[in-house]
């Protein structure tokens, strides 16, 4: 007997409305026109003008197929008021027949004067029958295999299925009408008018308030969007007061504390000081911290973090340093250790490449508790580990963690040790987070992005600083620069040389570090160095074996190696103050926040520091815009708050966000740059609806949100 199958296999199309996430009847409703194509005139061809989309309608009076100067298919339509040519260059037999003489024909498409005469180019044609659609033919984003009329029509199923009953609170629309900078009494819009209407508008819209998104029915999605966005942060903010994290109020006289800011051979700066202050407030609290720390390239946020990790062990409890390379995760490692050490704390190193004997003798320290701090890479996470009593954890360049990551940090940490009992245990607890991050992001997405953390800002360097001089510098120009080099070398300063990034391939990135190592060897031949001794040239690539790439930052941290060459290894939270000199090659090639990053690697001491960006414009004769627009900011200004906005004005917020918040569920319709009077009524209502209203709050949130929710709170 032959086996039915229960369920039919997905057809192609399926699987793409699958792969466009269009899985729920509100998700087709909600997966809205890219743009739109008016169907529902047409237009004599004595009154249509040349260069406009129009649709015609007429009888086809010729055809042929010629072959000169290349194959092609003419037809002639003429509609009693003037003719037209039809040409196309590629064509189906099916359009042959459609096209045959006498038909009667609707083609679509924008006329211009030719050789032949007036002549539509490959213009969208079908058989003229039944009556004009009324509405504008909605055009969606697709994908390969999803035909737009397949969309279509289950954009139109989903769109009369789905449950599209309002979710705003009662007086709502009211409000929005009053908000500043509104359209007005047009936008009180209910949601279903708002998406009908967008799916299919009339024809005597405004098609530019449709595209800019201005029309109030766009602004009635937007605020749908930003409240849904606003109410699951508060979702999460509020779960998460709900949690119980250990409060940390170390006795006086906070003995590490003390001991720590005497040894260190500077004082805080105020920034510095505010900061510790609002850190430490948080932690003396039973609910868990979510803060995140961001501060410009070199602001000091290493001896923030130190100061946090000692408030918690003053408290008696452990804490966690993460950090996303192994460098980095070194190079806090040895700071601490040598901050701390002295002080008596116990510190663990954990990293995914150590040997066996060493990482069980790492764990054995943090089970035990008698490591009371614990530095490494996301080694930390893993499974294996087990914390004592762990209350806080502190990622590093958090941005650089995937999301899925910092989720996993947060789920583990929870539960590290509930299955411990006595009084050390930290059953049902969750560690407090500090996050930092040397990539501001500008206050209007801060707010909305990172609406469930808290932030700090230092917004003030360590003093004695001299700014970094950056120059653009045209690569035809190598020479000068190397001139540069030996100067610093010969003064006792160090030099990072960058090498391009090559995104196809990492053996690429390889060879051409490799091969600008060699060339910076030669070309540096016969540099001395005051003190005499040789003149050292590194290289280092992520490819490298870890021992090996631990010796070159060492000897170069050390002052013993003249000049660095390496590919982004070095890109984050590398400190060596006597370098001088940072040289980036194909600049052009970096995104602006890299760039800023690799600038900020010099700069850190006393001496006054350069950053060259040498650029090529391979064989086009000048850089493109977005490119000089980046370089031109790195030249500007120093400020990585001022870089942010430039960056964002370049490239737009969704690409700004995505860059940093990989996996995170952006926002589709509303726009953070512009949209900010919708933000901030969605701001004040996302709590008073979650108050008021919690089922229609709810219900918004699943509507909207769907399964990404959960992302939105790592
Ligand atoms: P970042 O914020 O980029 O992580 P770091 O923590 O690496 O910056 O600090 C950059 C440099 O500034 C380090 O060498 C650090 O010791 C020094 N520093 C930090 N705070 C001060 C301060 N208040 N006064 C002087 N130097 C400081
Ligand atoms: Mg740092």
């Amino acid at each position: 007997m032959r086996v039915m199958l229960t369920t039919k296999p997905l057809t192609e199309s399926q699987k793409a409305l699958e792969k466009l996430g269009l899985r729920r009847d509100i998700d087709l409703a909600l997966h809205l026109p890219l743009r739109y194509e008016d169907e529902t005139r047409i237009v004599r061809l004595r009154d249509a003008p040349d260069g406009t989309p129009v649709q015609i309608e007429g009888t086809v009076v010729h055809q042929e197929v010629s072959t000169r100067p290349r194959r092609q298919l003419i037809g002639h339509l003429d509609d009693g008021s003037d003719s037209c040519v039809l040409r196309f260059f590629s064509f189906y037999g099916s359009q042959l027949k459609t096209m045959a003489v006498g038909q009667r024909l609707r083609a679509r498409g924008e006329i211009k004067g030719g050789f032949l005469g007036r002549t539509m180019l490959h213009p969208t044609i079908k058989r003229a029958e039944g009556d004009l659609p009324t509405a504008l033919t909605p055009v969606y984003p697709t994908v390969a295999g999803l035909p737009q009329a397949y969309l279509r029509k289950a954009v139109l199923g989903g769109l009369a299925r789905a449950d599209l009953s309002d979710t705003f609170a009662p007086g709502d629309l009211e409000w929005l009408r009053h908000a500043p900078h509104h359209p007005g009494p047009t936008a009180l819009w209910q949601l279903r008018q708002a998406l009908e209407f967008l799916h299919h508008p009339t024809p005597d819209v405004s098609i530019d308030t449709l595209m800019d998104h201005s029309h109030p029915a766009w602004q009635r999605l937007k605020a749908e969007e930003l409240l849904a966005q606003q109410l699951s942060q508060l979702q999460s903010r509020r779960e998460r007061a709900a949690l119980r994290a250990p409060a940390l109020q170390p006795q006086a006289p906070r003995a590490l504390r003390a001991a720590l800011l005497q040894a260190l051979p500077f004082a805080l700066t105020q920034a510095q000081e505010r900061v510790c202050a609002e850190i430490e407030h948080d932690l003396s609290r039973p609910v868990p911290m979510h803060r995140l720390l961001q501060g410009d390239v070199g602001a000091g946020k290493t001896v923030v973090a130190a100061l946090a990790a000692v408030h918690c062990m003053d408290a008696g409890w452990q804490c966690a340093v993460m950090a996303p390379t192994e460098i980095l995760a070194e190079q806090h490692f040895r700071k601490l250790v040598n901050w701390l050490e002295p002080l008596g704390i116990t510190t663990a190193w954990l990293t995914g490449t150590q040997k066996t004997k060493e990482r069980r003798s790492m764990l054995a320290l943090i089970e035990s508790g008698e490591a009371h701090l614990v530095v490494g890479t996301h080694a930390i996470i893993q499974d294996k580990v087990k914390f004592h009593r762990l209350a806080l954890a502190i990622i590093d360049e958090q941005h650089r963690f995937g999301v899925a990551q910092r989720l996993a940090l947060r789920k583990k940490m929870a539960v590290s040790d509930s299955d411990e009992a006595g009084e050390s245990s930290t059953h049902g607890h969750e560690p407090h987070l500090l996050m930092m991050s040397a990539t501001p992001i500008p206050r209007t997405l801060a707010m909305s992005y990172y609406a469930d953390l808290d932030v700090s800002t230092l917004d003030e360097l360590p003093p004695g600083r001299t700014p970094i001089i950056t120059r653009v510098v045209h690569e035809a120009r190598r020479d000068e620069v190397i001139e540069r080099i030996r100067a610093q070398i010969s003064q006792g300063r160090q030099v990072y040389w960058v090498c391009p990034l090559i995104e196809e391939s990492e053996a690429l990135d390889l060879s051409n570090a490799t091969q600008t190592h060699a060339d910076l060897a030669e070309a540096l031949q016969g540099t001395q160095r005051a003190d005499g001794l040789p003149v050292l040239i590194g290289l280092l690539h992520s490819r490298m074996p870890s021992e090996d790439k631990k010796a070159v930052m060492a000897a170069f941290t050390a002052g013993l190696m003249s000049v660095l060459v390496s590919t982004t290894v070095i890109e984050v939270g590398v400190d060596v103050p006597n370098a001088s000199l940072m040289v980036i090659e194909h600049a052009e090639r970096f995104g602006l926040s890299q760039l800023h990053q690799l600038r900020g690697r010099v700069g850190r001491g006393a001496a006054a520091s350069a950053c060259v960006l040498l650029y090529s414009t391979g064989d086009a004769p000048r850089l493109g815009e977005a490119a000089r627009a980046r370089l031109k900011a790195m030249s500007d200004t120093n400020d990585g708050f001022e870089i942010a906005r430039r960056d964002l004005d370049i490239r737009g917020p969704g690409e700004f966000l995505g860059a940093r918040q990989s996996g995170a569920a952006m926002l589709r319709f509303a726009d953070l740059a512009n949209d900010t009077a919708l933000l901030e009524w969605a701001r004040t209502e996302a709590p008073r609806l979650w108050d008021q209203h919690p089922q229609l709050a709810a219900k918004h949130v699943a509507r909207w949100m769907g399964t990404k929710a959960e992302y939105l709170k790592a």
